[in-house]
């Protein structure tokens, strides 16, 4: 069975590096941070770290080990929650001698020695969930509020479809582990009062099609009006989803200096987006995906890709 062989990989070896990916998300670093803390507290022998760039405001919940590229050398790397390589963060998670994926993202890109992906999880912590019970890994009060931050944000508090009686039963189980749901649903529903000034103007930017399409263009100059980097703007993409009648929608952020561009949200309570997302540089679940548009133009042609999906679903 391929989760054997994971675990009698992970045992072989004494170096373990995990990764995740990019702009990462509750989930992306409540899944790193799972099989690290119980990779660490049921092998204390072994070096375990953790790799990635900036994990932004979500410093409450993880933070990255200083990993060289020496420490790549005969070393296991496991990558969470990353459907293709080049979302994977950190740029030398292919020096180690061997490489696993674990993911609940369409297996689109099968990279690595050996890949668990279960598209239909909530999100990647509930599998780690099952992993660690599975091969009788310790799953203390720490790694429990890594596994509830994963899943709550992932399944946007149990509110998802991708929610089944499974994540409810996982949940019920990180509860007896004493994890901390008050503090970790607060943290992960707090937003600052300039994150909360552009929430409530992205109902003046929206742009809604009769078929219940959305779309919203956020620029730098905007960002910088209210005092919000582009990496809080994500608190924004689920908020027209609250509006009746808006079906699927598109937020687009203007990508920060040098970069240029736009980063593309989508978010959809039906139709399905993911197809789209992969025309423009993205992918990621049925309802929800990211993607870049290279200028106004290739954003513009994402809104007309977006209202003729949803016009096809009504
Ligand atoms: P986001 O809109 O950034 O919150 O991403 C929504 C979902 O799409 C997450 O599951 C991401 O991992 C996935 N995703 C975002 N950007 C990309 C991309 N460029 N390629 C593949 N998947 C992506």
């Amino acid at each position: 069975m391929i989760t054997e062989e994971i675990k009698t990989t992970i045992e072989k070896y004494d170096k373990i590096i995990v990764h995740r990916h990019a702009n990462p998300d509750p989930d992306a670093l409540g899944s790193q941070r799972a099989i690290a803390l119980s990779l660490r507290k049921t092998f204390p022998n072994k070096t375990i770290l953790m790799a990635g760039n900036s994990v932004g405001d979500l410093n409450w919940l993880s933070e990255m080990d200083n990993v060289t590229e020496e420490d790549y050398q005969g070393s296991l790397v496991i990558v969470v929650d990353t459907a293709n390589t080049p979302r994977i963060s950190g740029e030398d998670y292919d020096k180690g001698d061997f490489l696993i994926k674990i993911d609940h993202h369409p297996d689109n890109d099968q990279y690595g020695d050996l890949r668990y992906v279960l598209e239909h999880a909530s999100s990647c912590s509930e599998i780690m969930f099952d992993l660690l019970q599975s091969w009788n890994f310790v799953i203390d009060e720490e790694v429990a509020n890594a596994i509830y931050a994963g899943i709550v944000g992932d399944t946007g508090r149990f509110m998802y479809d991708s929610t089944s009686a499974h994540t409810f039963a996982i949940a019920s189980h990180l509860m007896e582990l004493k994890a901390d749901l008050p503090r970790i649903n607060q943290r992960l529903s707090e937003v600052t009062l300039q994150q909360a000034k552009l929430q409530s103007s992205v109902y003046d930017y929206l742009q809604i099609d009769d078929s219940g399409a959305a779309w919203a263009i956020i620029t730098q100059a905007d960002l910088q009006k209210l005092g919000v980097t582009t990496e809080q703007a994500h608190a924004v993409v689920s908020t027209p989803g609250r509006l009746k009648g808006v079906v699927s929608w598109v937020i687009a952020v203007e990508k920060q200096a040098p970069e240029t561009g736009f980063r593309i949200h989508y978010r959809s309570k039906g139709p399905v987006i993911n197809t789209l997302a992969m025309k423009h540089d993205g992918g990621g679940h049925m309802l929800a995906s990211g993607a870049n548009a290279a200028d106004e133009q290739e954003v513009q042609t994402i809104v007309s890709e977006l209202i003729e999906v949803v016009k096809n679903y009504k």
